[in-house]
């Protein structure tokens, strides 16, 4: 089964930051425990009060000091030069009380005093250890040390930047889209109406900023764009200066994380001076998320990136009313946002900028398909309703892809099967055509895609089988089409817990068929997203059994225990994998029963798969038709 919905990976500087603080720190706690185990006071043996007191009283009781600190004693012999012996005085009463007297103390000539602690021990009294102190001194050792690794580690850092960079730094790289570059209309822009209408506001304030100063009204200055990536931000944005007619700058967040100290702020200083030379103008800052995360979350922002924050602040907060700048940021995090970014006057309008719903996404591919050649028959509709959770960019990659196929194969005009290929291929990846399966490869495959396909069809809750084929595609052997009937934008736990149990399907059948032994490496894949599904729904959803409406909030609370390096204890973490550990082996059960309640039609679908390779829903109808959904495999 293919996984076509994309997992972001949010890499962050900063949490290595803190990991390797952690780690650095749990050296340090590491060494304290050695210096504390190594102290005299873990090997000395404790002898009773009363034995010291009376020894201590005695010429020859062989105590040569004794170490008061708080109620513990530490006693050194004659002939020993460190204590190795303890004792705990009562601690309501002082030694004196206790019957053990100073015999020197009161002596003053120094050949008695000398004479006098031949005989008799010296009585020292020291603080109480102090552990803060004894820190403060392990510290004083470390963190000069320290110092040293995090500035060589820095300087590390700052080389490579200087070999990505070389030169020209300090002056803002910022493109320039000027009156003579191909401009961009909100025509390009299909579907979201609604941010193309927040977005008209803007390009009349850029058009017409008199009206408005006449009137008083204060002209916005920051627009901020959120919504995933490749849902066609940067397109909106140079679509308002297109339509404004007014120049573009642009620059990425991302770019400033690389930098020179000071590099950032000074690009931005004359990011900012370019665009007020020309203004009316648009400045353009694309992941904003990543010079303007939270402070506090992450813990150890980058003074670099919070240099180039403030000073993005600092230029904003120094325009005009008619300045005729207009800042758009984009983002797919405005929940990492520093507030400092969100408040008046800086970026205070927010424009949402959504994954494309069906009919937008025909939209989308219609712009994309414009000015392609295409065969009449090319069918947008279905690849639209195919496309659920596509972004605007890979629908856009997609009519690439459709064009480059019908040119490699030499086509006039793009086919309907140019575009299916496309589509899987952006889906999944590439067919593999080199790659021969040999028969008894092609009949695990076949087994392992049916099973997908009859515990899908079975099951209650799960999407209808859109097709299943065997020939190898991408990573996978073969491929078992799932489509919604429709969008939506929630699933509930019955259906989560279908998607689970169809892939499970695969693994399950290819031990039903060739037995316990012959399970293959072929469905890594669907073990990997059982996985992480299951781990999304006990963490993120609350859909545990026991953790029922409990989630685990993950590292972007900036919450951390030392010992687990999560903001949840080592038990916690436990019960989140036996939860995860539940759901997966309830899938493989329910995948179990629903298979074998369905042998003959395992065996049919198969057949159909091995004479056939690719199956589509009308060929899937008649095999599937006389399915049974066994009582063990039901959930309600
Ligand atoms: P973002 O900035 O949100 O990551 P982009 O604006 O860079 O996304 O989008 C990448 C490409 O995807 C665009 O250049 C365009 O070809 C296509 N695209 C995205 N959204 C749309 C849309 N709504 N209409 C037309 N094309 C789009
Ligand atoms: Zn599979």
């Amino acid at each position: 089964m293919a996984n076509t919905s994309k997992t972001k990976n949010q890499k962050s500087n900063s949490n290595n930051i803190i990991r390797r603080f952690t780690f650095i720190f749990a050296l340090i706690l590491i060494c304290l425990a050695v210096v504390a185990l190594m102290t005299p006071a873990a090997t000395m043996t404790e002898v009773p009060i009363s034995d010291v007191i009376s020894r201590a009283n005695d010429e020859n009781g062989n105590i040569k000091k004794i170490t008061v600190s708080g109620n513990d004693l530490a006693i050194t012999l004659k002939d020993k030069d460190q204590p190795t012996e303890k004792s705990k005085k009562d601690a309501s009463g002082t030694l004196y009380e206790q019957g053990l007297i100073n015999h020197c103390e009161k002596l003053e000539n120094a050949d008695e005093i000398k004479d006098c602690q031949s005989k008799y021990p010296v009585i020292e009294y020291t603080d109480p250890i102090n552990i803060w102190g004894t820190i403060g001194d392990v510290a004083l050792l470390v963190l000069p040390t320290l110092a040293v690794i995090v500035f060589f580690g820095y300087m590390m850092r700052q080389a490579q930047s200087m070999n990505k960079e070389s030169m020209g730094f300090g002056k803002a790289k910022a493109k320039l889209y000027g009156p003579d570059k191909k401009k961009v209309k909100f025509d390009d822009v299909a579907g979201n109406e609604s941010a193309k209408q927040d977005l008209t506001e803007i390009v009349d304030f850029l058009k017409n900023p008199k009206r408005y100063e006449k009137l008083g009204a204060k002209i916005p200055r920051g627009v901020l764009l959120a919504g995933e990536p490749g849902t066609g931000k940067t397109l909106m944005a140079r679509a308002v200066a297109g339509e404004a007619d007014v120049p573009f700058f642009s620059i990425s967040g991302s770019e400033f994380a690389e930098m020179f100290v000071g590099v950032g702020a000074s690009r931005v200083r004359d990011l900012f001076s370019k665009a007020k030379k020309n203004a009316p103008s648009i400045i353009f800052i694309d992941e904003i998320d990543a010079v303007a995360h939270k402070r506090d979350a992450r813990g150890g922002a980058g003074r670099e990136d919070e240099q180039t924050l403030n000073q993005i602040l600092v230029e904003m907060d120094g325009f005009d009313n008619d300045s005729g700048v207009i800042v758009i940021a984009a983002t797919n995090r405005v929940d990492m946002l520093d507030k400092a970014l969100l408040r008046p006057g800086r970026f205070d309008r927010h424009v949402n900028v959504t994954l494309p719903e069906r009919k937008d996404r025909l939209e989308i591919l219609k712009v994309h398909f414009k000015n392609k050649p295409a065969e009449k028959d090319i069918d947008l509709e279905n690849l639209a309703k195919k496309t659920a959770g596509s972004s605007g960019a890979d629908l856009a990659n997609i009519a690439n892809e459709a064009a480059i196929t019908a040119a490699r194969e030499k086509h006039e005009k793009i086919t309907k099967d140019d575009l299916t290929e496309a589509f899987e291929r952006v889906a999944i990846g590439p067919k593999r055509k080199s790659k021969v399966m040999n028969d008894h490869e092609k009949k695990l495959t076949a087994y392992h895609e049916a099973g997908h396909a009859i515990v899908g069809h079975v099951l209650p809750d799960s999407d209808p089988v859109h097709k299943v084929t065997i020939i190898p595609r991408g990573a996978t052997g073969g491929v078992t089409w799932f489509l919604p009937p429709e969008d939506r934008s929630y699933k509930n736990i019955y259906e989560l817990k279908d998607v689970l149990a169809r892939a499970m399907g695969g693994r399950i059948a290819e031990k039903l068929v060739f037995g316990k032994e012959a399970i293959t490496t072929g469905a890594s894949s669907d073990l990997k997203n059982v996985a992480n599904l299951a781990k999304e729904m006990v963490v993120e959803e609350g859909m545990g059994t026991k953790t029922r409406n409990l989630v685990f909030p993950g590292e972007e609370t900036g919450y951390y225990t030392i010992s687990t390096g999560k903001p949840y204890s080592e038990r916690t973490a436990e019960t989140i994998d036996t939860e995860i550990k539940a759901l997966s082996d309830e899938a493989a059960v329910r995948a179990e029963a629903v298979l074998r309640a369905n042998t003959k039609i395992l065996d049919r679908l198969a057949e159909a798969l091995l004479e056939n390779e690719t199956l589509e829903e009308a060929d899937l109808e008649p095999l599937l038709k006389d399915s049974i959904l066994p009582d063990s495999a039901k959930l309600h």
